[in-house]
């Protein structure tokens, strides 16, 4: 019979390097049952063991709010793990100590890794580990994961500690112990059906745990523990859940000073990292500096990635040429010509021109995530989302919304509140995913050439400032009510490695690339048949099929300055993702990137672009995004996210065209 090992831990504490470190990073990848939470599990060999080890999801704690939460938790009392491998940042001892409390409240069967070793050397602090495993009682190793440091004893401990008899940690809670013991007392008598020890259960019940008081339900002294549960709540004076929370960090913090050295004390920790902090996170001056660093970063992806889309853009019009020569010496048919120059080269093509700003943009922010300022940036923003009536952890989704909306919407599942969660995901479209971009860095190259980067970077501020309001909105409309609270992880800052950088750089950028090779590719071969067809007509023509679906189309969009069909049609199929937009008007204009630029110079005026850059920004979500949607939420919501997000874009840019038109001629 195997043993199954459970690897718990923060996020970011290298539970990842240590599960590939372990298993040789053979994983076999699969979901959460019931969720689409990403399952891992792998296999390790040692001593003649097979150990099959199970990474959990990244928590700070068991409580249960959130689907990573209640999975982890889950897995742990129902699965019975021999031995749980709790991986924490060292470096950030008191506050990863906690989710190891939990744990050994829970009686699980824990081996503590202190990993990230090198930073805890690197900030001359020691921890007194042998001190530390005998005051938590349990085996403790050193490993600093991402160099292999370690991983051989690490192994040894494992083997080691397999089923060893659980050593449950007894937290004192003052003058809640009283309460405890009674409530003790009662489930002793009554005898539940939950794999808990007595305390355990009677301190979930005093946190007001849902998911245990569910399971207590339909028992048939539930009645009672609910009385006993509202008596205690009644008589003490505090919340008892906060109460807990804080008597649990109170001990912790007590076991830190215990296990190291002064040097770890307050005064000499204000680091060099603090001292950024007073500045960056600063009530006042937080703000404009990430509205700054935001500003910089699209000045530079446009300073440096202008000469880079030339390059790019030569080498498609070179392509072009080559092709219709082959094509002429092979001999074949006009049609195929065009099918290839006017519909694959320029569809796919204009499209693919755009590739160094998206690289550059994710290169920026990368550099920006792994620095760990993107964490405060959410903190900087916490304070205002709150005064909103958001929760502030809804920042990091639509940070990640702007690389791509569908993983921004799956993050939403970190949020606690399903209530929070639904409002974070209708108001996710408005952050300016990187599909958007080809669009406007193509009508700001044309119409706006001096200020591109001002341009562009007042559209994704657009998207922020009308999600805001939005969730202020929808928050009074549909869901009433107060927020629950948030204590927010601020990470250490870090030198970032180049070779992480570019990889996320990369992963994040993959995305764009396999779109042009299919969704977009696909678009584009049917978009360029229906402007050749019925046979016999003029290629992209107003009597071509697409060219009568734009005309018909058209009047809709006159109001705001952009009632030609062909806008209409790139509207439409940019439905099926957002660079269809452009790879449209390439395919019906059948022209390079600089003689695109011309065309919309001839079509439109610089306030009619931006108009159609803000129905961009804002209209109806792509296809992938809405499948997401309705996979996370339910048809009822998917459908007000269309609703709301074209009828929001058309009025804003039939705003913006009419009032515009009263001061520009
Ligand atoms: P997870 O999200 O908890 O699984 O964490 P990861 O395994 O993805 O690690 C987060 C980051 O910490 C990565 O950039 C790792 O390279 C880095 N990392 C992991 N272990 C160590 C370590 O022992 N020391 C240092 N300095 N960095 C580490
Ligand atoms: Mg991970």
């Amino acid at each position: 019979m195997d043993n199954k090992i459970a690897l718990a831990g923060n996020p970011n504490s290298g539970k990842t390097t240590l599960f590939n470190q372990l298993t040789g990073a053979r994983a076999k990848i699969g979901n959460w049952s019931g969720t689409t939470v990403e399952k891992k599990e792998g296999e390790l060999k040692h001593q003649g063991k097979e150990l099959k080890i199970v990474d959990l999801p990244g928590t700070y704690s068991l409580s249960a709010y959130s689907i990573d939460e209640r999975i982890a938790r889950t897995f742990l009392i129902e699965e019975k793990p021999d031995l749980v491998v709790v991986i924490i940042d060292a470096s950030n001892l008191e506050r990863n100590l906690y989710l190891v409390s939990q744990l050994l409240e829970l009686g699980q069967n824990v081996l503590l890794d202190l990993n990230m070793i090198d930073l805890v050397r690197k900030r001359g602090i020691k921890i007194y580990t042998e001190k530390l495993s005998k005051i938590l009682g349990i085996p403790v190793a050193e490993t600093v994961a991402s160099e292999g440091e370690g991983i051989q004893e690490i192994k040894d401990k494992i083997i080691e500690n397999l089923g060893n008899k659980s050593n449950t940690l007894k937290i004192d809670y003052g003058e809640l112990e009283k309460s405890i013991s009674s409530l003790e007392d009662f489930l002793e008598k009554r005898d539940g059906n939950i794999d808990l020890s007595r305390r355990a259960l009677a301190i979930k019940i005093l946190e007001n745990d849902q998911d245990i008081l569910k399971k207590l339900e339909h028992s048939d002294y539930f009645k009672e523990i609910l009385e006993m549960y509202h008596n205690i709540e009644a008589k003490f004076s505090e919340d008892l859940e906060t109460f807990i929370i804080e008597k649990r960090y109170a001990y912790l913090k007590g076991v830190v000073k215990e296990c190291t050295d002064k040097s770890f004390t307050l005064e000499e920790r204000i680091t060099l990292s603090d001292k950024i902090d007073r500045i960056v996170t600063n009530r006042i001056g937080g703000i404009p500096i990430f509205l700054m660093f935001m500003y910089l970063l699209f000045s530079m992806v446009f300073k440096i990635g202008d000469p880079l889309v030339g390059l790019v853009d030569g080498f498609f019009g070179l392509l072009s040429e080559k092709a219709s020569l082959l094509i002429e010496f092979l001999g074949l048919p006009p049609w195929f010509a065009s099918f290839i120059s006017d519909g694959i080269i320029s569809g796919v093509g204009s499209v693919l021109v755009f590739l160094p700003y998206i690289l550059l943009l994710f290169l920026g922010i990368s550099f920006l995530e792994d620095t760990g300022y993107l964490a405060r940036a959410a903190f900087i923003m916490d304070k205002v989302m709150h005064s909103l009536g958001l929760h502030g952890k809804s920042f990091i989704p639509m940070l990640l919304g702007f690389g791509c909306n569908i993983p921004g919407i799956m993050a939403t599942r970190t949020l606690e509140s399903n209530k929070d969660r639904i409002l974070t995901i209708l108001i996710l479209p408005l952050m300016s995913c990187s599909a958007r971009l080809p669009v406007y860095t193509l009508f700001a190259g044309a119409l706006f050439p001096k200020n591109q980067g001002l341009v562009v970077f007042s559209l994704y501020i657009l998207g922020i400032a009308l999600s805001i309001i939005m969730a202020k909105l929808f928050k009074s409309l549909f869901f009433k009510g107060e927020t629950t609270p948030l204590v927010m992880e601020i990470p250490p800052y870090r030198l970032p490695k180049l070779k992480n950088i570019l990889l996320h750089m990369w992963s994040k950028s993959v995305i764009f690339i396999k779109k042009a090779g299919t969704i977009i590719f696909i678009a584009v071969i049917f978009i360029w048949a229906l402007a050749s067809l019925p046979v016999g007509v003029e290629y992209a023509s107003e009597q071509s099929i697409i060219g009568r679906i734009g005309e018909f189309l058209a009047p809709v969009f006159k109001p705001a300055g952009f009632g030609f069909w062909q806008a209409a049609v790139a509207l439409i199929f940019g439905i099926l993702a957002k660079e269809v937009v452009v790879g449209t008007m390439g395919t019906l204009y059948g022209v390079g990137e600089e003689g695109l630029s011309s065309i919309i110079q001839q079509q439109f005026t610089p306030l009619s672009g931006y108009a159609f850059l803000l129905m961009i920004l804002i209209y109806i979500p792509c296809i992938a995004a809405l499948a997401t949607i309705k996979r996370e939420t339910n048809w009822k919501w998917t459908g007000i996210a269309v609703f709301y997000t074209f009828l929001l874009g058309w009025f804003l840019s039939v705003i913006v065209y009419q009032f515009g038109s009263l001061f520009i001629k």
